[in-house]
């Protein structure tokens, strides 16, 4: 046998992939700074000064509709979708403004039909009125019982013992009942409505948000063809109070469920520690960065896959729903980071849009009312955005 040559053990060579395998980590976390943002096909360079994130003004300056084939009124068939509002009766100025302003600039050009769902039967004054306000089919459903209740196993003592608790922390709508059941609602069981199980996609609206801008596309449309699973306008940070557990509770979930996270998943995205380190700290490991649910242009399969399921049950069973409050834009934010492939969410920039008090605003001689760039128009409010994260961790090579 010769003597002196290297011999290929198996414990060198895990040794030396292992050793490779740390080396390339440590070069992405530690060394390289990645500056180039890759959205279709764009790329897009942002500027860092050290010891600051990214500066977002170049993505936010991006102008055009996305890439790609794009259909304009009538030009292909439509798509299995629906507009979607959950609202209240007493909300009926509010979803007609919204109802307004997402009929001037895209629905009355496509005409989907309009969902409107209620924990309680529409008025006929609700009805006459939002049916008025566009030509497309409207339908109005009420809410089944088992699926906006109290699950039987929450303890309305500690309940009400946890709202107090958090409102001392001044976690908002903390001790409003129906804030939570609705918070529950849409991360679980919206899209298990007998009414919208014939359907693929929705877009969510609520009431009192408004659109700038003219959609000459069928964003639906583009979605499907584009194989993409979730569409969105802000990323912002959330209350780290009203979601002390949510992060602990998912970790949980992995390792019970390792099958179901995504190898092309956003996982750095949902714990990075480097901007706002201290709401990651109190979210107990979770950056509380999320996509902003009150806008969602998404296909349901997803939050209808078994996957999706064994992660709402979980967390149902946790109970974090009504002992602490937390909110469907993180559920669905965890969910689609760790479950999804995170090139299957998209951002549509060229949708202008605002929920008090925060906007997305297109640089584009399509909007009206919304000044490019603009962020929020409250004040000491801009350390909120994130939308840097998910740029840098979802579109940077
Ligand atoms: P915020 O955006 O987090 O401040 O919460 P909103 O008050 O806007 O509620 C979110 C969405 O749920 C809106 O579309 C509301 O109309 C709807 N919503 C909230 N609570 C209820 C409720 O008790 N019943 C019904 N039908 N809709 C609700
Ligand atoms: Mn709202």
């Amino acid at each position: 046998m010769a003597t002196g040559a290297v011999r290929w053990r198996p414990a060198r060579v895990i040794a030396l992939v292992a050793g490779l395998i740390i080396t390339f980590t440590l070069y992405r976390g530690l060394i390289y700074d990645p500056d180039t943002v890759t959205i279709g096909d764009k790329k897009i360079s942002l500027k860092k000064e050290k010891g600051k994130p990214f500066d977002v003004d170049p993505l936010m300056k991006m102008t055009g509709p996305p890439a790609g084939k794009l259909w304009g009124p009538g030009e292909a068939a439509k798509v299995n979708a629906t507009l979607l509002s959950l609202v209240r009766n007493e909300e009926l100025d509010g979803i007609l403004q919204a109802m307004g302003d997402l009929e001037r600039t895209f629905n009355s050009k496509f005409n989907y039909p309009w969902t409107f769902i209620n924990d309680v039967p529409f008025t006929e004054k609700f009805m006459r009125a939002t049916k008025a306000k566009t030509k497309a089919e409207v339908f109005y459903e009420v809410i089944p019982k088992e699926h906006w209740e109290i699950p039987s196993w929450i303890n309305p003592d500690l309940m009400t013992a946890s709202a107090r608790l958090l409102e001392e922390q001044k976690v908002q709508y903390s001790a409003l009942k129906s804030y939570h059941q609705m918070c529950r609602w849409n991360s679980g069981m919206f899209y298990k409505h007998p009414a919208l199980l014939k359907y693929k996609w929705y877009w969510r609206v609520e009431p009192k948000v408004h659109f700038f801008c003219d959609i000459d596309y069928d964003v639906f449309r583009y979605m499907q063809d584009n194989n993409k699973t979730y569409g969105f306008v802000i990323n912002i940070y959330d209350s780290p109070e009203s979601i002390a557990s949510l992060w602990p509770a998912t970790e949980e979930f992995i390792a019970e469920h390792p099958e179901h996270i995504h190898p092309n998943n956003a996982m750095r995205w949902l714990v990075d520690a480097e901007n706002r380190p201290e709401h990651n700290r109190l979210a107990n490991g979770y950056s509380t960065c999320h996509f902003w649910s009150n806008f969602e242009i998404a296909d349901m399969d997803f939050w209808r896959s078994q996957k999706y399921e064994d992660y709402f049950n979980h967390l149902d069973r946790a109970g974090g729903f009504f002992y602490e409050r937390w909110g469907d834009a993180p559920v669905h934010s965890i969910a689609l980071g760790l479950m999804e492939d995170r090139e299957k969410i998209h951002w549509f920039h060229d949708i202008g849009y605002q929920h008090i008090p925060y906007f997305n605003c297109p640089n584009s001689d399509k909007c009206k009312g919304c000044e490019a760039g603009r962020f929020t128009d409250g004040t000491g409010l801009d350390q909120e955005d994130c939308r840097i994260n998910w740029f840098k961790y979802a579109h940077m090579n």
